[in-house]
C-alpha cells in the first residue's frame, strides 16, 4: 500500500523557486540524475570488490529513454539501489534538506545571479527544473529487498509504496513539463550528452524511441546487442599513462572534444597523485586570428563528470586561452564559486598548472628553438597575458619571451639588449611606420616588432618590472647613432629657421628643431612624443580615464644637413611658406597623420610646386 508523506521544507514553494532560479543552465538536470546513477554503480562494484555484494560481473550500465508521446524521460541504472528506508533517508529528508539550505542562503539573490547558482546543481531535485512529477522506481541490490516506487509532483508531499522492478538498480522518470519539452527532443538530448556525459566512466546508452523493457535481455537477439553503441567514451586520454599516448592519440582526442581541426601546437598532460589528485591534458591552440585572441576552452570534470568551463578559481584566467580537460576528483560537483575561492586545495592546484606550463614552455624553448620561434605568434598573447596576471608566471617564463626584430628574427630580451643599446625601439604598425623604419635601417639600427593589442600592455608592465628598461615607438624620438658628429648648426640660424616653419605652418605650439641627421635625403621628420601617446592611447582603450582627444605633442624634427633645408633662408621671400609647409607635409605623411582638409592642402601645394618647376626649366 502507497503510504503518503509530507516533506520537511519550511515554503511548499521551494519548487517554484528552484525552478525560477536554476533556469539558466535547466538542462544540468541531466548530469546530476546521470552523475547519480554513476555513484550507484560504483557504490555497487565496491561493495562486490570488498565480498560486502554478489551481484555476479555484470557490467555497469545506465540507460536514458525520452517517450515523447508519454511525455517522459528516464534514466536508468544497474547500480546499488535503494530500500525505502533509504529512498525516505537520502531522498526525502537529506536531499531535500540541501535543497532548503540553498534556499535559505540564495533566497535574497538576485536573477544577475542566476548564473552562479547554476553551477551549484541541486542533485536528484534539479530533475524538479523540468518536470511536473517525479518517479523513482528502485530495487537494493540486498538480498531479499523489496522494490520501491516513490513519486511526487514537486509540491509538498509525496508517496511512496511498494513497486516492481525486478533487478537491482534505479530508474528515475520525469513527466516533462510543458514549458520543457525540448528535454524530449532527441537532438536537443545528444547534445546534453555530449555535454555532460560525454566522458562518463559507465557505458551509457540512449534510446530516443520508447524501449520496450519486458524485451530486454531475452528477446532482442546476440546481433541488435552488437550493434548497440554507447554515447560516451569510458576512457578519455587522460586516464592514460602519458608515456603510453601517441601523437595521433593526443591530436584526435583535441578534435573529439573541441571539434578544432587545426591540430594543437603542443601539449602537456597533467598526471599527479599527491598532494591531490588531478589528471588532464592541456593544448596550446594556433590561432587562426593574429591579432584577435581566440578564448580558449578549459573543461573540468569531476571523476569524468563535466562540471563546468572555464572555472577561473581552478584554471588562472590566463590558461583559459589554451584549450584542455582536467579531471580533479577532489573537487565537488557542485562547484560553488565561493567554496572555490577560499578553498586551498584549489589554490595549490592552481599553483601545480601554472608551474607545469612554464615548465613546458621552457622545455620547448631550450629542446627545440627553432620550434618554439615558429610558435612565437600564436603563443605570445598567452605568454604576454599570463605575465600581467600572475607575477609569479612572469618570473618563471621572462627569459623565454621573444621580441621579433625588423630583420625578422627572434632575440629574447637579455640577448636584444646585448644587442642594442639605450631604449627599445618597437614598430607598432609595419606599413604605417615604413619610412621611420628605413630611416632605422639606413642608420644599422634596429627596432622590435610589437604589433598585438596586449603589447601596449605588455611593454609598461615590463617597464615596471625592469628597471632600466625604456621602451620607445620608432616614430618618437632620435637615436644619437641617427646623428652625424658633423658641427652643430649655427644657433641664430637654426631659431630664424623654426620661427619660419612655425609661421608657415602655422601652428604657433609647434615644437621645430634641428638636427644633422645622417640619412642626408630625408628634410624633416615628426616625432611623437610616447609618454603622451601612450596616455592618449590608454584612454582610448578605457574611455573616460584619462581626458579624451588631447593630442601627444608632436616635434618638426628638421635635418640641418638637407639641402632643401639648408636652401629655404636663402629662398625668395615670397616662396619660403610654400616650401616650409611642403617640408612639413612631408614629414607629416611619413607619420600618416594628414587629415582629409590637409590632404587636400597638401595636393594644392604640390601643383604649385610643380607649375614653378615646370616655368622655371622654361626660364633657363
Ligand atoms: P548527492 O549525489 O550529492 O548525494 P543527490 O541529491 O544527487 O545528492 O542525491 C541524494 C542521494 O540520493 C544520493 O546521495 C544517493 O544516496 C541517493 N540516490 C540518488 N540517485 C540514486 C541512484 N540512482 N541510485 C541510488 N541512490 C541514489
Ligand atoms: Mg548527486
Amino acid at each position: 500500500m502507497a503510504r503518503e508523506g509530507q516533506i520537511k521544507v519550511q515554503s511548499e514553494k521551494i519548487f517554484p523557486i528552484i525552478k525560477k532560479w536554476l533556469y539558466s543552465d535547466k538542462d544540468i538536470f541531466l548530469r546530476e540524475l546521470v552523475s547519480n546513477a554513476s555513484d550507484a554503480i560504483k557504490k555497487l562494484e565496491r561493495l562486490n570488490a570488498i565480498g560486502e555484494a554478489d551481484t555476479g560481473e555484470e557490467k555497469g550500465r545506465i540507460e536514458i529513454q525520452i517517450d515523447p508521446e508519454a511525455k517522459t524521460l528516464s534514466v536508468s541504472d544497474n547500480g546499488i539501489g535503494m530500500t525505502e528506508d533509504e529512498v525516505e533517508k537520502y531522498i526525502t529528508q537529506i536531499a531535500f534538506s540541501g535543497a532548503e539550505d540553498f534556499i535559505e542562503k540564495y533566497k535574497d539573490k538576485t536573477d544577475a545571479e542566476a548564473g552562479i547558482i547554476g553551477h551549484f546543481g541541486l542533485g536528484f531535485y534539479s530533475a524538479f527544473m523540468v518536470s511536473d512529477s517525479v518517479e523513482i522506481d528502485t530495487l537494493s541490490y540486498q538480498p531479499g529487498a523489496k522494490p520501491v516506487h516513490w513519486v511526487s509532483d514537486g509540491s509538498d508531499t509525496y508517496e511512496i509504496g511498494e513497486g516492481a522492478r525486478e533487478c537491482h538498480g534505479t530508474t528515475i522518470t520525469l513527466h516533462i513539463g510543458e514549458d520543457s519539452k525540448e528535454f524530449l527532443e532527441e537532438f536537443r538530448l545528444r547534445e546534453m550528452l555530449h555535454k555532460y556525459c560525454h566522458f562518463m566512466p559507465y557505458e551509457i546508452y540512449f534510446y530516443p524511441k520508447k524501449k520496450d523493457l519486458s524485451q530486454k535481455e531475452e528477446k532482442s537477439g546476440e546481433e541488435s546487442k552488437t550493434e548497440e553503441k554507447p554515447v560516451n567514451n569510458t576512457q578519455p586520454l587522460w586516464l592514460k599513462k602519458p608515456k603510453d599516448c601517441t601523437k595521433e592519440e593526443y591530436e584526435s582526442f583535441y578534435r573529439e572534444v573541441f571539434m578544432d581541426f587545426n591540430p594543437p601546437l603542443f601539449w602537456i598532460h597533467l598526471n599527479v597523485d599527491y598532494p591531490f589528485n588531478l589528471k588532464g591534458i592541456l593544448y596550446f591552440p594556433q590561432q587562426s586570428n593574429k591579432l584577435q585572441v581566440m578564448p580558449g576552452e578549459i573543461k573540468l570534470y569531476n571523476n569524468q563528470v563535466y562540471i563546468a568551463d572555464n572555472i577561473k578559481e581552478v584554471v588562472p584566467e590566463y590558461l583559459m586561452l589554451l584549450k584542455g580537460v582536467i579531471d580533479c576528483p577532489d573537487l565537488p560537483l557542485n562547484v560553488s564559486r565561493s567554496f572555490l575561492q577560499n578553498d586551498g586545495d584549489v589554490q595549490k592546484i592552481s599553483r601545480h598548472i601554472t608551474k607545469k606550463v612554464s615548465d613546458k614552455l621552457h622545455s620547448v624553448f631550450e629542446e627545440d628553438r627553432a620550434s618554439f620561434e615558429g610558435y612565437w605568434e600564436d603563443i605570445a598573447p598567452f605568454i604576454k597575458f599570463g605575465c600581467i596576471k600572475d607575477e609569479k608566471f612572469y618570473d618563471r617564463v621572462k627569459d623565454i619571451v621573444l621580441f621579433k626584430t625588423l630583420n625578422h628574427d627572434y632575440r629574447t630580451l637579455e640577448e636584444y639588449r646585448k644587442e642594442n643599446e639605450g631604449q627599445i625601439f618597437y614598430v607598432t604598425d609595419e606599413n604605417v611606420q615604413a619610412q621611420y623604419i628605413r630611416l632605422f635601417q639606413e642608420n644599422g639600427m634596429n627596432a622590435v616588432l610589437l604589433t598585438h593589442a596586449i603589447d601596449s600592455h605588455f611593454i609598461s608592465f615590463l617597464e615596471y618590472k625592469e628597471s632600466g628598461l625604456k621602451f620607445a615607438r620608432i616614430d618618437s624620438d632620435l637615436s644619437d647613432s641617427m646623428k652625424t658628429d658633423g658641427e652643430k648648426p649655427d644657433e641664430e640660424a637654426v631659431k630664424a629657421l623654426c620661427e619660419q616653419f612655425k609661421a608657415a605652418v602655422g601652428k604657433e605650439d609647434l615644437d621645430v628643431q634641428a638636427e644633422n641627421l645622417k640619412s642626408k635625403e630625408t628634410p624633416a621628420i615628426i616625432l611623437v612624443s610616447e609618454y603622451e601617446r601612450r596616455l592618449n592611447d590608454m584612454s582610448a582603450m578605457y574611455g573616460g580615464m584619462f581626458p579624451a582627444g588631447a593630442q601627444a605633442k608632436t616635434t618638426l624634427v628638421l635635418n640641418a644637413q638637407n639641402d632643401i633645408v639648408q636652401k629655404i633662408t636663402s629662398l625668395p621671400e615670397e616662396q619660403k611658406p610654400l616650401v616650409c609647409k611642403y617640408v612639413y607635409d612631408l614629414a607629416m605623411l611619413s607619420n600618416q597623420r594628414l587629415s582629409a582638409d590637409e590632404l587636400s592642402e597638401f595636393m594644392k601645394r604640390s601643383s604649385e610646386l610643380l607649375k614653378l618647376a615646370v616655368f622655371s626649366q622654361r626660364a633657363e
